[in-house]
């Protein structure tokens, strides 16, 4: 038997572009317009380390100028190359549209292991690759907005947005530059978590509608769900202890790069993480089992997969041995086209990564605006708002007197409501304000229509019609 090929990463997201597109009714050359990366700049520029030249190859790829800046996570990994950047690119531009934040999609790479790298020599390099991309406007708060994504975080972002500083310093938005920032460099309150919190607001959001819950075959709420997650990275992480400790589900599997861990009972995310920390990874933790063969967890029994790690971790070769009857892509292309045809056909629900990891760029676009108007969320408000709750609960009290023992406040009433909002309740309030908005608008199509039969789809066509919108509304 001839194996059958797997198509690229771009590729795949093509082709499920594609099969949105052929049920909509674009105007002829559109959807080319729309589906086409407009631009991909590739760059390599040596850095002196060690007594000599090292030359590294990034990338920054503009998917869709329909709005601008164009906004996208910049990768630190060995795998990063051009179709990679491409694909990320346009999940971009779709992923904005369909959570309604202002911007056209980007990403960038670059390819290096992070871990071959002392701190001092990373900030080298990033700041060297920052000012390539700066210098032609790829970062830029109104042309190019960049965010971390796999591989960076706070501190590479800062020194990007130090960078940016550095070269237009009398430029006064020059913060909004980057996004993901540490909050003392103008970052914001929630940020680091947010793409895990959006996972947990997605599902929530999904199991408030029974009916959705039904077509994967479930019943009840998040409480007792058992979960099995792929990669504890910064995401997967998140996601998994907040589902676990907020929401009562059960994460009964962890997959990491050396193996995965198995409970049937549960296990306990957070010593899972300070174990990793410790040793590098999960092999020998002590409470739950561990095989070596790590992505057959993948397969394992369980009610929500989670893959949160790298792209096309769900494809031809075991989608369908894939158990799991609802899964939600917290990494962002971790099931290939094949495979969901697959499991589109087996009734597996998938929550697609466009719509299911885009807490990361919401909370990016709020810190973005945070930036532009130089003033933290809640800063002006959140006192008067304490008076005015004083007001109201000064004659509660009073009516605590009169009425004695007939009525008295809940214990905790008067705390609670007095305090006003800080900026991480705003940023969470946002957040998931958004999460259950964008659901809406997906599941509206995936139910009103017959010729839909997957969120994918779904989400594909609410974005795309956003775009193709913005486009017209342009003159193109
Ligand atoms: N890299 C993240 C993503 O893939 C965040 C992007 C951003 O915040 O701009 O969505």
């Amino acid at each position: 038997m001839t194996a059958i090929k797997e198509p690229s990463f771009r590729e795949s997201v093509d082709l499920m572009f594609n099969r949105a597109a052929s049920l909509m009714d674009l105007p002829p050359g559109l959807e080319e317009k729309i589906r086409v990366c407009n631009a991909t700049y590739t760059v390599r520029f040596g850095v002196r380390l060690r007594g000599e030249i090292h030359t590294f190859t990034g990338y920054r790829s503009v998917h869709s100028e329909h709005m601008e800046p164009v906004k996208g996570g910049i990768r630190y990994a060995m795998a990063v190359n051009q179709d990679e950047v491409e694909a990320l690119a346009a999940l971009m531009t779709y992923k904005c549209a369909l959570v309604e934040t202002p911007f056209g999609g980007s990403k960038g790479g670059l390819r290096i292991d992070p871990r071959q790298y002392e701190e001092h020599e990373l900030e080298q390099i990033t700041r060297r690759f920052a000012y390539e991309l700066a210098k032609r406007d790829l970062i830029n708060p109104s042309q190019n907005v960049p965010a971390p994504d796999m591989g960076t975080g706070e501190r590479e972002m800062a020194w990007m947005a130090d960078q940016y500083a550095r070269m237009n310093t009398t430029d006064i938005n020059a913060r909004a530059s980057v996004t993901g920032k540490p909050l003392n460099a103008g970052g914001i309150s929630g940020r680091v978590e947010a793409t895990g919190r959006g996972i947990q607001y997605a599902l929530r959001e999904f199991f408030r509608h029974p009916e959705d819950v039904q077509k994967a075959g479930l019943s009840g709420k998040l409480d007792g769900k058992r979960i099995v997650v792929q990669g504890l990275g910064n995401v997967g992480y998140h996601a998994a202890k907040f589902l676990s400790e907020e929401d009562g589900s059960r994460i009964v599997g962890i997959i990491e790069w050396d193996g995965a861990l198995y409970n049937p009972d549960g296990i306990d995310v957070e010593s899972v993480r300070q174990w990793i920390v410790k040793h590098g990874g999960v092999s020998n933790y002590p409470d739950a089992t561990h095989s070596a063969e790590g992505a057959e967890v993948l397969e394992a029994e369980c009610d929500i997969l989670i893959p949160a790690a790298l792209e096309g971790v769900i494809n031809l070769t075991n989608a369908e041995r894939i158990k799991a009857p609802l899964i939600i892509e917290a990494a962002n292309g971790p099931v290939t086209a094949g495979a969901d045809e697959i499991l589109r056909k087996k009734g597996t629900v998938i929550i697609p990564d466009m719509y299911a990891n885009a807490g990361g760029v919401t909370v990016s676009y709020f810190e973005w605006v945070k930036n532009l108007s130089h003033i933290r969320f809640g800063r002006m408000q959140r006192r008067q708002e304490e008076a005015r709750h004083e007001l109201i609960v000064s004659e509660l009290e009073r009516l605590d007197r009169y009425l004695g023992d007939a009525w008295s406040m809940s214990p905790n009433f008067k705390a609670k409501y007095l305090r006003g909002a800080d900026e991480l309740e705003l940023v969470r309030s946002g957040l998931d304000d958004t999460m259950r908005i964008a659901y809406q608008s997906m599941r509206e199509v995936w139910h009103s229509r017959d010729d839909v039969e997957d969120l994918r789809t779904a989400a594909y066509i609410v974005a795309i019609d956003r775009v193709a919108k913005s486009y017209r509304a342009k003159g193109l």
